[in-house]
């Protein structure tokens, strides 16, 4: 029996479960993924399409698709959280790891599309790691 983990977005108005069972966590450097999160990478874990439990707010969720390529995304209709989201195909459901309250048993596979990757993406994980802001 796997564990059960707990997720939402940031304001609150969306929360799930989901059993900590993953088959694949890719940190993901395309530029839709990029876009898509507006940070450096999507965080994304693979788990099976029915292993989700929509507590409370999927009504306030909004689905993107992308027109013409693999892309789709689910995002909290209120404050914009990426939350869990089926692939086109409905072979996955994603899950970005950042939606998490818990950390998940599965560590990264790979980073993934790193020919896309931005050069302040690496020059900042070279950078000083601090607390808090700088004081
Ligand atoms: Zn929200
Ligand atoms: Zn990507």
């Amino acid at each position: 029996m796997s564990k059960e983990l707990s997720g939402g977005c940031c304001c609150g108005q969306v929360t799930f479960t989901l059993q900590d069972n993953f088959r694949m966590f890719f940190f993901c450097h395309c530029e839709q993924c990029r876009k898509l999160t507006g940070s450096a990478h999507a965080s994304n874990l693979f788990t099976a399409p029915d292993n989700i439990r929509w507590l409370q707010g999927e009504n306030s969720t909004t689905r993107y698709e992308h027109p013409t390529r693999d892309f789709a995304s689910v995002f909290c209709s209120h404050c914009g959280s990426g939350l869990p989201y089926l692939t086109k195909s409905g072979q996955f459901l994603i899950v970005p790891a950042g939606s998490l309250n818990e950390e998940p048993g599965k560590l990264p596979d790979a980073r993934i599309f790193c020919a896309e990757q931005t050069e302040w993406h690496k020059q900042g994980l070279k950078a000083p790691a601090m607390d808090g802001f700088p004081q």
